[in-house]
């Protein structure tokens, strides 16, 4: 790694492109500038810290950025309390409203939100994609930029940050043409491997260059999984090498494995990480979660039932050794959802709002124009089952797909709404076409009509393969639409099934991965709905009051936090 040297000296310049908008785009002039300007700013493992914290501030200074170290400049009581709070930087390759492909987005969202309210203070890191829609790209107000040397050749990248500070919490966008405009976050391996290499190391250097050191780095999935590694090599006796850090796993299927070569370039990493302990994965590939889940100080994933599943064979996707070897740092914390974006008393994208007070009623509106919508006869007494999902083999369509003829009754309709694979959408599509007025596959991601199903359904199935937690179960309950699931990992921990002798539970469930048993389960709660619409219409009532909410979770989170404070 090259030695940068520092500046002490302001630049009128540089401060004045700190205010410089989004909209107005850095030209490359600009941006040659800075980079220049900047390749004498310390960012990454060669940082020299008291300095750096001259230019960081200096960068701050005038923008909209958030002030920095408030504390010192007032009271003694004042200066206590930052203090006490723990700084937390999530990081991860999307986040809700910004770019949302799946649960983690939400997660990235929602979970910040809660743990302001448990003392911490929180800034998120990530990607500053092109496809984030402009309405946001306006509202992102630069705040530094700096080079940084990444392959192992010593090929240096520029990093922008662009910063947005909205209810609480930073929300810090790592901006590089090169790495991120295509049109979605994820594309194929061959980019993305490279894209999330760069990705981690700038957040890092991200930190050092602002001088915001947190307490606990919390990392989500394999796009930050290498965070944790870089941390304890290229970045160790750097400020942020003082963090802790946490490395969240939301989808244990999805790894970041390529060749050895490959990622050894691009990372830069020390050839001693790529042992069979660390990032090596067989004889020839290196694998960037199992690196990050060696070297972080913990390990989470979003159930408990996920978290015992994953040290199995079945569920491992070959990473269940590993997560054996390192299971006393591994804990289970189940997902919640933002009570006020999924509020069916107050979402404007209801034909009728409710709550549980009016909900049996009110829901009827909402199947109303819900059949209206999708072209599904307007009758109020059919049972209308949804489905909201990505249409991959982990969600357990083909357990559906084998069942629809069995369940169009006459008295039930299905909508399916989702994107995906092929096999799925054209299935789900013929049935459509054979079935008008009774079952609607809708292929899309949309997510207006993904609220008026939460709402304008009786019961929602998830009958997944796996599901580390699942949010849509949540939702529906959270919208008094009863789920239907299969007993796996979140879906286990968050649905009690419903017990007809005490008539308590939240749902139906059923275990094996067999179409007959979901077909069981889906019978089950027909029956009900049918025969005794009352016990039905108090388990809708029960379940838009279950506590589905962030709060306990980031409780437990916060407890984490502590414990790695400790460590
Ligand atoms: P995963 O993260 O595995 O895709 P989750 O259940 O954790 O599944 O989260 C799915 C999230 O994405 C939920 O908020 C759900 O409402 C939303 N979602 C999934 N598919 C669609 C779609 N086609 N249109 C709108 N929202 C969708």
């Amino acid at each position: 790694m090259p030695t940068k040297k520092t500046t002490s000296a302001p630049d009128p310049e540089l401060a004045a492109e700190e205010t410089v908008s989004a909209a107005e785009p850095v030209k490359k002039t600009t941006r040659r500038r800075t980079a220049k300007k900047a390749e004498d700013t310390p960012v990454a493992e060669t940082a020299k810290p008291k300095r750096a914290r001259k230019t960081a501030d200096k960068s701050a200074e005038g923008g909209e950025t958030p002030a920095k170290k408030p504390a010192r400049r007032t009271s003694k009581k004042a200066q206590k309390e930052p203090a006490e709070r723990k700084k937390v930087a999530f990081i991860g390759s999307e986040c809700y409203p910004f770019i949302k492909t799946g649960g983690l987005g939400d997660v990235m969202y929602a979970l910040p939100q809660a743990l302001i309210k448990q003392n911490c203070e929180v800034r998120v890191l990530v990607p500053r994609y092109k496809c984030i829609p402009q309405k946001w790209q306006e509202r992102m107000i630069y705040r530094g930029s700096f080079d940084m040397d990444l392959c192992s050749d010593g090929r240096r990248y520029y990093v922008g940050i662009m910063e947005y500070i909205w209810d609480g919490v930073v929300y810090d966008f790592i901006d590089n043409d090169e790495f991120f405009s295509t049109g979605n976050p994820y594309t194929n391996l061959v980019d993305d491997i490279p894209k999330y290499c760069y990705f981690a190391k700038a957040t890092l250097a991200a930190l050092n260059y602002m001088d915001w050191i947190p307490d606990v780095i919390h990392c989500h999935d394999w796009q930050a999984a290498l965070v944790p590694v870089y941390l304890r090599t290229l970045f160790n006796g750097t400020p942020v090498g003082a963090a802790k850090t946490m490395l969240t796993i939301h989808n244990l299927r999805f790894q970041g494995c390529y060749n050895v070569p490959t990622l050894r370039y691009w990372s830069g990493l020390p050839e001693w990480v790529f042992n069979k302990d660390m990032l090596r994965q067989g004889y020839d590939d290196a694998n960037m979660f199992k690196g990050g889940l060696a070297f972080a100080d913990m390990i989470t994933t979003v159930s408990a039932t996920y978290a015992q599943e994953i040290q199995t064979p079945f569920y491992g996707e070959n990473l269940d050794a590993h997560l054996r070897k390192h299971a006393d740092k591994l804990r289970g914390i189940v997902n919640g959802i933002d009570v006020n974006i999924w509020n069916p008393a107050a979402d404007a994208l209801l034909a009728a709002n409710y709550d549980a007070s009016n909900a049996v009623e009110q829901k009827k509106a909402n199947k109303r124009a819900l059949q209206e919508r999708l072209g599904l006869e307007q009758n109020t007494d059919k049972m209308v089952l949804g489905l909201i999902s990505r249409l991959t083999d982990q969600k357990g369509l083909d357990l559906v797909n084998d069942i629809i003829p069995a369940l169009l009754d006459g008295n039930t309709q299905v909508v399916i709404l989702g994107t995906g694979d092929a096999e799925y959408e054209n299935s789900f599509r013929e049935y459509d076409a054979a079935n008008k007025g009774a079952f609607c596959a809708y292929i899309a991601y949309d997510e207006g009509l993904a609220h008026q199903i939460y709402a304008g359904s009786d019961a929602l199935l998830v009958p997944s393969l796996f599901e580390p937690c699942g949010l849509t179960q949540l939702i529906a309950m959270r919208y008094g639409t009863l789920p239907v699931v299969r007993e796996t990992g979140g879906l286990k921990d968050t649905v009690e099934p419903y017990n007809q002798f005490t008539n308590e539970g939240n749902g139906f469930t059923f275990n094996r991965y067999e179409a007959w048993l979901l077909l069981d389960a889906i019978n089950r709660a027909k029956t009900l709905y049918f025969t005794e619409r009352e016990r039905w219409d108090e388990m809708v009532v029960r379940d838009m009051r279950k506590d589905v909410s962030w709060e306990n979770s980031a409780v437990q989170y916060n407890g984490l936090y502590l414990e790695l404070m400790k460590l």
